[in-house]
């Protein structure tokens, strides 16, 4: 058997990318301030900022875009998509949103209320924000494991069960549902298994609450199930997704991730008790019902995206890919949070540029020199994006700095990511001539979109 794991699909449609020398790349991030969100996507090469609706759709998807019916009540593609999510989730009830964060406002605004908790594994930015909006805390409870990126462990996503058993002990009445993201983004897209996910739905049932999925990454983690878990190496993928979504009584989707599409989301119930309160909310801020916000090609797109998602041979591909990079990162002495995730790597700058404080930011440095060195975009976890500048004018810290390089689905090829293995081992050669950043400007909140920096002389 040949050892090379190659891109399960072939090219239709080329879109070309645009190469720049490091003079004109030094001139751009200048004139974006040293903020590599600030340029424009045409002078970047490899643009691994996010895998959130990035990917490349398939030939089927293009096709079944022409099928879209743009009714306004009522659309054939609303029932199209609907019973594809009917068989993947178990749940009858589903509610069409246009991405995650929608679905997420849509079903806390009629879920939970002000001075309650909310336990997850991680919450996603905006899945904390829009708990915090309504007054809810949002409460993260990985495993330690979680927390320590050097540290090997098959499922570092999973929740603690003692710390949530602890809480619904103590603040039982505060809590209107429990939580749970697969794959874990915050946490490095780290899965949770399939023995965690039934464990914590248990034990949710016995204090009588609810359990609501986050189910961005639902396949990736169904194949790392698939993976590493005892017991299910023989089972379809398919089926791992559905025994997961078995336990849940909810979730809520972004399909910009799993779903394969550039634009969507929804929202999947078991029972009624949140249904009112949701399509009511959904009206107000998304639209009718059978569209939430959606044309209807972007529904037809989706229901084709769900099926394509969850085969084995592009998922197979999908993990590898991750891994390999890290394999590559290994062997050139960068450190990484291990083992590498579903849609992403997360570089440890610390390991790169273990001499610069982090006064001057070290992810942020190592993010632009990725991109003057070779055109990469990433995107700084680190002291710009959790610290705070005080009222006193000192500065907090982040306890990790770390570069994420997050993939778009089906996209970049193998020497895409051999020449970006090039680039960051070239980058760690010259770490000694790379500067460190100051913040000029920044917003109040979220500095890291919009700051504006200059370097460290
Ligand atoms: C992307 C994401 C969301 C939010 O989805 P959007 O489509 O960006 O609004 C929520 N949760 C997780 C885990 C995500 O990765």
């Amino acid at each position: 058997m040949p050892k090379t794991l190659i891109e399960p699909f072939r090219i239709k449609s080329v879109e070309p990318i645009r190469m720049t020398t490091r003079a004109d790349r030094e001139r751009l991030l200048e004139a974006a301030h040293l903020n590599v969100f600030l340029l424009r996507a045409e002078d970047v090469l490899i643009d691994w900022l996010t895998d959130s609706g990035t990917g490349a759709m398939s030939s089927r998807q293009w096709g079944a875009i022409m099928e879209g019916d743009e009714s306004y009540a009522g659309a054939r593609s609303f029932y199209r998509l609907e019973k594809v999510v009917q068989d993947l989730t178990g749940m009858p009830h589903f509610i069409p949103t246009h991405q995650g964060r929608a679905a997420e406002k849509v079903l806390f605004s009629t879920a939970c209320q002000k001075g309650q908790v909310v336990p997850n594994n991680c919450h996603f930015d905006t899945t904390r924000a829009n708990l915090e909006y309504l007054g809810v805390e949002a409460l993260d409870l990985v495993i330690a494991e979680g927390l320590q990126p050097a540290l090997i462990h098959p499922f570092k996503g999973n929740i603690d069960l003692v710390r949530a058993e602890g809480l619904l002990k103590e603040r039982g009445d505060a809590i209107p549902f429990g939580m749970l993201t697969v794959t874990n983004n915050t946490g490095g897209g780290q899965p949770v298994s399939m023995a965690n996910i039934r464990d914590y739905a248990a034990l949710l049932k016995r204090y009588g609450k609810p359990l609501v999925m986050d189910i961005c990454r639902f396949a990736e983690n169904a194949m790392f199930i698939k993976l590493r878990e005892p017991g299910y190496a023989d089972t379809p993928v398919r089926a791992i997704a559905q025994e997961m979504l078995s336990y849940a009584d909810g979730c809520t989707m972004s399909a910009k991730k799993d779903g394969m599409v550039n634009i969507g989301g929804f929202i999947a119930l078991k029972d009624d008790r949140w249904l009112e309160g949701a399509r009511n909310a959904l009206i107000l801020s998304e639209g009718f019902p059978t569209y939430g916000g959606l044309a209807g090609r972007d529904l037809e797109a989706l229901a084709v995206g769900l099926e394509e998602g969850l085969q084995e041979d592009y998922l197979r591909y999908r993990l590898r890919t991750a891994e390999y990079l890290g394999e590559r990162l290994e062997a050139a002495g960068i450190g990484f949070v291990k083992p590498t995730g579903g849609h992403a790597v997360y570089i440890d700058a610390r390991t790169v540029l273990p001499d610069m404080p982090q006064a001057h930011y070290p992810a942020w440095a190592l993010t632009n020199a990725l991109y003057l060195e070779g055109g990469i975009r990433g995107v700084e976890i680190g002291s710009v994006m959790f610290g705070k500048r005080l009222a006193d004018g000192t500065e907090t810290y982040h306890g990790m700095e770390l570069v994420r390089l997050a993939f778009p689905r089906r996209m970049y090829t193998q020497s895409h990511f051999d020449y970006a293995a090039e680039v960051i081992a070239e980058v760690k050669g010259r770490a000694a001539h790379i500067r460190g950043v100051r913040i000029v400007r920044q917003p109040p909140f979220l500095r890291h979109f919009t700051g504006e920096f200059a370097w460290v002389d």
